[in-house]
């Protein structure tokens, strides 16, 4: 064997010769398989599969492994090389076999098929999973249940299973299956009516039907984040249930743009029977401008009219009384009412009034179903009260800020609903103050980036691949930015549970190590800590700045992102975008995103009207008075500004906060959802889009930890099988794997020390170094 060259892999020289197979990379496939044809100094000359010559510099080539099963294999740390181009060559080869679920280690990859996979999930498949070892049966998330659920029996500790990916990767799908085998564990059987499990599953449909809407990159979007916490008592049995809710998207209530749709449940009510629709005043959604703003009122597949029906008797099961559930539409169509309500300009400057008849109808429709006072509704569309030291003044809105009024009461109403039902919920299913463990199931919204940005540009604008390509140059350049506030919120929750994942991947490593009595120490760790005290620290942070802007009356966006650039222009985590006055960028774990910071301020102030508040809580409806409390003496008489501030940011950073908390007082388990593509369609896998992903959800930064210390794992058995040959004799006789191991690398002169020390070599190409993976030895 002639070594013509050298390559750089994992910090180390390794050879290649000609003849190599190798990955190299690739623009529009991530990666690409080929051989070595030449090599010139720095550089090989390649030739593809796909009848390509490339020429690559050594640094950009790994090798492949030519000895991988057909198949593929179902934990990535099985694979002889693990590295972005062989992780994503065994995920495809996978999914083109309709295997959908890959471990690497004990992280479970999901993917989504885009296809109704029935034989996956039948109530046979539960039965097989239970109680079986992880690794014994294919990759399935009923077994990364079953382990949490074990772990919890066995050891009595709390566990946690945290489901990531981006918008329509199959979390929320993920979710119920994890959820419909805890109940199938857990479950009281033969138990008719209302058990806790049963009414824990149909919170789903509940809470989907408020929750979720169509969206481009998926046609049941949740637009909140969920972790569902099961409480099992003594016996295992689910004894109680929580569910805890993030950041529901409010801006959707009264704004909408094609293809999209609002919230199920508008168009759920405009499909209910004859009597309700007449009770309500209700119709065609097309007559709504909550609705009307898109084009789109149908989902393929989907009978509104079926899931009216379907929602109401979920809402039974949870324990929603008939009473309650004729509220909650009602308070449904008084939203919808309310959006047809038009200002026109009045006759004193600055000042609206109702538009004309219909609009009229409309404000008088609201009234009666919210129960409250027309002429006070009106008011408190059209006028603010200003209270100063000296007097109470009444100021008129203008037709556009009572429209800005008029939407701010819906969005208000509607988050406050679903609060409430999410508070129901929870009280009729009930806590077991005795529970002594549990299993916490988090579905959360997915990093958001740039890139996904181009994506969802191309179709959210339906504009052609050559403008969105412009878009994303000038997006490039700071000209054009998507990502807001929301997004912030968003990437702020992944670099919390990036934190965790990673810090847990990490410990998870220096176990085994340590049960393998093997040298780890030298395995260096990053952290995301200083991109999480950029957003988060108090005082001084991103959150805490943007808290003391919204406080201050003369600040504007302008004033705030100065502030921004003064403060952390010496931070490596801030980007100050060249072209851009007002956005800022921040270096995420997952890359670089920019912020347009124009509606940071208002978006981050919670508001809540006066007006609306006392309009609302003087219902004669119960139900509605009760969304509105009054509020404490206190805070309504209080003239200070800070102590009726509440913001957004602080309140979401409060709750990650206790989120993390109780993460971090359970063992968590890991499922990442992939979306093989942007179509939603089964059977295509995108290569680029799926790297991304797996780099967005810690994966590759999960396999990176591995790659730091030892990253092929070979059992005692597998490395003999492989690297006798080098040394036939020391099997003779000898019926102790762990000493053939040895004797082999005694034989080729390899001792413990260089072992640890060339751990880092283990992908080459050489075959000395391969045989340095006997240090990485286990027994499964
Ligand atoms: P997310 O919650 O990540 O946004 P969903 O869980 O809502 O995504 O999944 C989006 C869609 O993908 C679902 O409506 C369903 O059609 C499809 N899907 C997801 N997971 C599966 C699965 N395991 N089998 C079949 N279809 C799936
Ligand atoms: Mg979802």
């Amino acid at each position: 064997m002639k070594v013509v060259g050298e390559s750089v892999f994992l910090g180390t020289s390794v050879n290649i010769i000609i003849g190599s197979h190798l990955w190299v990379e690739d623009q529009s496939l991530a990666w690409i398989d080929g051989q070595v044809t030449k090599i010139n100094g720095d550089e090989v000359e390649i030739q593809t599969t796909h009848g390509k010559t490339v020429i690559a510099s050594f640094r950009n080539i790994y090798p492949k492994d030519m000895e991988a099963p057909a198949g593929g294999v179902d934990d990535m740390t099985k694979l002889s090389y693990l590295h972005e181009p062989g992780v994503l060559q065994n995920l495809a080869t996978r999914f083109q076999l309709n295997e959908i679920y890959t471990y690497t280690g004990s992280i479970l990859i999901a993917i989504n098929p885009f296809q109704r996979l029935p034989h996956l999930y039948e109530a046979h498949m539960m039965e097989q999973y239970k109680g079986a070892p992880l690794g014994e049966l294919s990759p399935h998330v009923f077994a990364i249940a079953d382990v949490a659920f074990r772990a919890m029996i066995n050891d009595g500790k709390s566990n946690s299973i945290l489901v990531s990916g981006e918008s329509g990767a199959g979390k929320t799908e993920t979710t119920k299956m994890l959820m419909r085998y805890l109940a199938y564990l857990g479950g009281r059987k033969g138990t008719e009516g209302r058990t806790v499990e049963q009414q824990v599953l149909e919170s789903n449909p509940v809470l989907e039907a408020f929750g979720n809407a169509k969206t481009v990159r998926n046609n049941n979007s949740s637009r909140f984040g969920k972790f569902v916490e099961l409480q099992f008592d003594k016996h295992g049995r689910i004894s109680g249930a929580a569910i805890r809710t993030y950041l529901l998207e409010r801006s959707r209530v009264c704004q909408i743009s094609d293809p999209e749709r609002n919230y199920h449940c508008f168009y759920l009510l405009c499909a209910a029977p004859p009597e309700e629709i007449e009770k309500y005043k209700l119709g065609n959604p097309k007559s709504f401008h909550y609705l009307n703003q898109s084009n789109c009122y149908e989902l393929v597949g989907v009978s509104d009219a079926h899931d009216y029906l379907a929602t109401r008797r979920a809402m039974d099961v949870v324990g929603i009384s008939e009473k309650e559930q004729e509220a909650i539409f009602r308070v449904v169509a008084a939203i919808l009412h309310l959006g047809n309500v038009e200002f026109a300009k009045g006759k004193e400057i600055d000042s609206s009034v109702l538009k004309d008849d219909k609009s009229k109808f409309h404000l008088q429709m609201t009234a009666e179903l919210l129960m409250c006072d027309l002429a006070a509704l009106e008011d408190a569309l059209l006028r603010r009260v200003m209270v100063t030291p000296e007097e109470v003044i009444k100021r008129s809105l203008d037709p556009d800020g009572a429209t800005v009024s008029r939407d701010g009461l819906a969005k208000t109403i509607y988050s406050r609903l679903f609060d409430w039902l999410v508070d129901k919920i929870n009280f009729s299913i009930g806590q077991d103050p005795n529970s002594k463990s549990l299993i916490g199931v988090l579905d959360i919204y997915g990093f958001e980036s740039f890139k996904a940005n181009r994506l969802y540009m191309l179709k959210y604008f339906r504009i052609n691949t050559l403008v969105t390509r412009f878009l994303t140059e000038l997006m490039t350049w700071g000209y054009v930015c998507l990502c807001s506030f929301e997004q912030f919120c968003i990437n702020f929750t992944n670099e919390k549970l990036q934190q965790h994942f990673n810090q847990h991947v990490f410990k998870m490593e220096q176990e085994e190590y340590t049960k393998e009595e093997i040298d780890w120490s030298y395995i260096e760790f990053v952290d995301n800590q200083d991109v999480l005290d950029l957003i988060e620290k108090k005082p001084g942070g991103i959150i805490a700045l943007l808290d003391e802007a919204c406080m201050f009356p003369k600040s504007t966006h302008e004033t705030f992102s100065q502030k921004l650039y003064q403060t952390f222009k010496a931070h490596k985590r801030f980007v100050k975008p060249k072209l851009s006055q007002t956005d800022f960028a921040i270096a995420h774990y997952a890359g670089e995103v920019q912020y347009q910071s124009d509606q940071f301020l208002d978006k981050n102030k919670d508001y809540g009207v006066p007006e609306h508040q006392d309009l609302l809580s003087a219902s004669k409806c119960s139900f509605v008075a009760g969304l509105f409390p009054a509020l404490p003496e206190e805070m309504t008489k209080s003239s200070s500004k800070s102590s009726k501030f509440s913001s957004i940011g602080s309140r979401f950073k409060l709750q990650l906060q206790q989120l993390m908390e109780t993460l971090n007082s359970t063992e968590p388990h890991y499922i990442r959802c992939v979306k093989p593509n942007n179509l939603l369609r089964p059977a295509i896998f995108e290569n680029v889009n799926i790297m991304q992903q797996l780099r967005c959800g810690g994966v590759l930064e999960a396999i990176r930890i591995s790659c730091a210390g030892y990253p092929t794992r070979k059992t005692f058995f597998e490395f003999i099988n492989r690297f006798s040959l080098l040394a036939p004799e020391v099997l003779e006789g000898n019926h102790d794997e762990k000493d053939a191991c040895k004797k082999i690398l005694g034989k080729m002169g390899l001792t413990r020390s260089q072992n640890t020390r060339s751990c880092r070599l283990c992908n080459g190409f050489n075959e000395p170094t391969v045989t340095d993976r006997t240090s990485l030895s286990r027994n499964r």
